[in-house]
C-alpha cells in the first residue's frame, strides 16, 4: 500500500508518518528530507536547488521527482509520501512512474485542522538564544528562560505570526488543486488532526484499514 500524507504545515505530517513506519514499516519518504540531504552532500542537483531556495523559490517538479524516483526505486510499495506530491503536475508524474511498475497510490489521507488551530501550533516555538534550546509555549513546564543555560529564549523569524500566516496561504493556493485532483478517488480519506499525536495516530490507522 502506497499512502501519500496531505495536511498544513503543522498539522504533524511527519510525525504521523514516522509513527507508521514504526508500527507497519513503511518507508517514510519526505521529499524535504531528501532535499536537505543533496543540498548537504553538494551535488550539482544540490548545489541549484539551494541557489532556487536562496532565491526564495521552490525546487523545480522534475527535480523533486528525480530526487525522489531515485530514493524509491528499489521499493515500490509500502511507501508514505510526506510533503509530496506539492503540485498536480508532481502527482500526475507519481502516477504515471508508479503505473509504469504495476503501483498505485491506494491511499491519500488529509490531516484536517483549522486555520486557528494551525497557527497557534506554528507559532508556539521558542528557541534559546544562547544554546539553541527549543521549547514550545503551550508545555506545561514553559519558563520565559532556558532551564538548561538561562538563555533569553526568542521567536524564531519563521515562527511569527505573519510568517505562519503567509506559510499558511502559500500552503493552501499549492494544496487546495492536489486535494481536488485526489477527493474523486476511492482511496481519499480526511481525519480529524486536531488532537495529540497518538489521537491522530489512531485515525489514520482506522482510515488507512490498519486497524479497527
Ligand atoms: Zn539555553
Amino acid at each position: 500500500m502506497n499512502i501519500i500524507l496531505l495536511g498544513f504545515p503543522g498539522s504533524g505530517k511527519g510525525t504521523q508518518a514516522e509513527l507508521l513506519k514504526r508500527k507497519y514499516g513503511f518507508m517514510h519518504i519526505s521529499t524535504g528530507d531528501l532535499i536537505r540531504r543533496e543540498i548537504a552532500a553538494g551535488t550539482p542537483l544540490g548545489r541549484k536547488i539551494e541557489f532556487l531556495t536562496s532565491q526564495g523559490n521552490l525546487a523545480s517538479d522534475e527535480d523533486t521527482v528525480n530526487l525522489l524516483v531515485a530514493a524509491i526505486k528499489d521499493r515500490e510499495d509500502g511507501i508514505i509520501f510526506d510533503g509530496f506530491p506539492r503540485t498536480t503536475a508532481q502527482a500526475g508524474m507519481l502516477d504515471k512512474y508508479l503505473k509504469l511498475h504495476g503501483r498505485k497510490v491506494d491511499a491519500v489521507v488529509l490531516i484536517g485542522m483549522s486555520e486557528d488551530a494551525v497557527l497557534k501550533r506554528l507559532t508556539s516555538r521558542r528557541v534559546c538564544a544562547q544554546c539553541g534550546g527549543i521549547y514550545n509555549i503551550y508545555s506545561p513546564d514553559y519558563k520565559e528562560i532556558c532551564v538548561k543555560c538561562g538563555g533569553r529564549l526568542v521567536t524564531r523569524p519563521d515562527d511569527t505570526l505573519e510568517s505562519a500566516k503567509h506559510r499558511l496561504e502559500v500552503f493552501k493556493k499549492e494544496t487546495q488543486p492536489l486535494i481536488n485532483y485526489y477527493q474523486q478517488s476511492a482511496g481519499f480519506k480526511e481525519v480529524e488532526g486536531g488532537g495529540s499525536p497518538e489521537e491522530v495516530f489512531g485515525e489514520v490507522a482506522k482510515a488507512l484499514g490498519l486497524e479497527k
